[in-house]
């Protein structure tokens, strides 16, 4: 039975605004559903899709990145398209979607960094990890940024995930970098680098670390360098000691650091990656040149909030760290959509069960939806996304049971894509990205690497003639 509002030839119209693994979950949920036909248009400011995946996941993690071979299935279905290389607030206005489709999501991820909010946090060699993760991975919106690796001391702030990738890349040997999809740029800068000293720098104690046990294993595993852990830092106050009882996960990671922290020094490896907990850092300093010469780090005991959190607390007792670049890896955190409403604080869109909502009225934006990274934060690995756009299309196709959607006066197919081709003629196309792709894997073939990217928006659009 299909729905009486909708046929196959009158179809749920559907935008879904950034191609990540949230938009592609969500366009998978909806055009698996048999009730209801749906076609699906997917825009990107990007040409190239898949968000995180292509831009975010390390170089060396390449497992990670065939899911996209369940992005590809989804983009095959006749009822997909794509038009990559169009903006939402440049191209495009929530006004023209409205005018086009029956429901709008967004799907635009949390593409900034959270600051940290302390002096000499912008001095020159201090970055925060999205840049270089951006740079290492080829976004066209980071690739022409420099690190200032003749530098030998580093230090990350944070200890999830993304500082773990960090720390890799400073560490690894250009030929461990060699066989990932790395950018080029980024494999010839770090294959001169001279950075030997990195400091990952957790807040809270080591029971309470973010990073998971398969990266911190990794870090046993480096061709040239070795993991360093103070015996000292793995000393638990009564709460930690609970929380390692309770959990197996923070027992075997806190096991692993404990066997890191027995290991003697490998002589044979040039460089370390030194883990300090319960330390904050307080300022970034510099010897007047603009140019950051240390920071400034205050050690911390931790508190019991009460509430099963534990919070740092500084003891007043510092050290400096003569490091000459710092990597802020403390979140990622969303910007806001022209026409969109944006949660602030937060940084996220306000959203209940993935339905965007009026901040002033907190009633919910007819036709409008959210999904990923954007709705909900920036946590979990890509598979979270799944069940969380699974939530955003329940709600959006019980919001089309009961009569709640936008009323387009242009749903037909055609009149988008006349509109996109006016406003962006140079917009891509799934096969305009599928030639890119085989591209850059017949480029990678040449050199026994997966591929290798275009990393500029000129070089991609010139590459498939347009
Ligand atoms: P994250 O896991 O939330 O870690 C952020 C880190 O920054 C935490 O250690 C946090 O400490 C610290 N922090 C926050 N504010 C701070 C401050 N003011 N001063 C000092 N430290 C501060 O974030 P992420 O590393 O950006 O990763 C985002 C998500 O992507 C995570 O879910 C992660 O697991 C995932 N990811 C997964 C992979 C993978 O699967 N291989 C790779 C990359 C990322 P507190 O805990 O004390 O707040």
């Amino acid at each position: 039975m299909t729905h009486p509002g909708f046929s196959t030839d009158q179809p749920l119209r559907v935008a879904i605004i950034g191609a990540g693994p949230a938009g592609f979950y969500t366009a998978e949920h909806l055009l698996k559903k048999k009730a209801i036909p749906v076609t699906v248009d997917m825009f990107d400011r990007l040409p190239t899709p898949f968000g995180l995946v292509r831009a975010g996941v390390a170089p060396d993690h390449q497992k990670i990145k065939n899911v996209t071979k369940v992005f590809d299935r989804t983009a095959q279905h006749p009822n997909f398209r794509y038009f990559g290389n169009v903006e939402l607030g440049k191209h495009l206005s929530v006004d023209d979607l409205r005018r086009h489709y029956h429901q709008i999501v967004y799907t635009i991820g949390t593409s900034s960094a959270r600051k940290l909010g302390i002096p000499g946090e912008d001095l020159d060699g201090s970055h925060s990890a999205t840049e270089f993760v951006g740079w290492v991975n080829g976004h066209p919106d980071y690739r022409t940024l420099q690190f200032d690796l003749t530098q030998e001391r580093a230090a990350i702030i944070g200890v999830g995930n993304v500082a773990m990738d960090v720390a890799r890349m400073l560490a690894k040997t250009r030929a461990e970098l060699a066989v990932t999809d790395i950018a080029d740029h980024a494999l010839d800068a770090l294959s001169h680098s001279r950075v030997k000293e990195i400091y990952i720098l957790g807040r809270r104690g080591a029971a309470q670390a973010a990073f998971t046990i398969p990266e911190l294993k990794e870090m046993g595993h480096l061709a040239a360098a070795s993991p360093v852990v103070s015996p000292q830092d793995l000393v638990l106050d009564e709460f930690s000691r609970e929380m390692a009882d309770l959990d197996g996960q923070t027992r075997r990671k806190l096991e692993m650091l404990k066997t890191f922290s027995e290991m003697s020094p490998d002589g044979s490896k040039p460089k370390k990656i030194i883990f300090r907990f319960l330390v904050s850092p307080v300022e970034l300093l510099t010897d007047g040149t603009g140019a950051v010469k240390a920071l400034r780090i205050v050690k911390n005991k931790l508190v019991d909030t009460g509430n099963g959190v534990l919070r740092p607390q500084p003891t007043g007792e510092f050290e400096d760290l003569p490091v000459g670049l710092v990597f802020r890896s403390i979140g990622y955190r969303g910007v806001p959509l022209p026409g969109v409403p944006f949660h602030q604080r937060w940084g996220i869109i306000p959203n209940e069960d993935g339905r965007v909502l009026n901040p002033e009225t907190g009633q919910p934006h007819i036709g409008e939806y959210t999904a990923g990274w954007i709705k909900r934060g920036p946590s979990g690995i890509v598979g979270t996304n799944k069940p969380d756009a699974a939530e955003t299309v329940r709600s959006m196709l019980a919001d089309v049971e009961n009569g709640n959607y936008l009323s387009p006066d242009a749903p037909d197919m055609a009149a988008i894509e006349r509109l996109v081709a006016e406003r962006q003629p140079q917009f891509f196309s799934y096969a305009d990205w599928q030639k890119l792709d085989a591209l850059e894997t017949e480029r990678g073939q040449a050199q026994g690497r997966p591929w290798v990217k275009f990393t500029s928006i000129e070089e991609m659009l010139a590459a498939v003639g347009k």
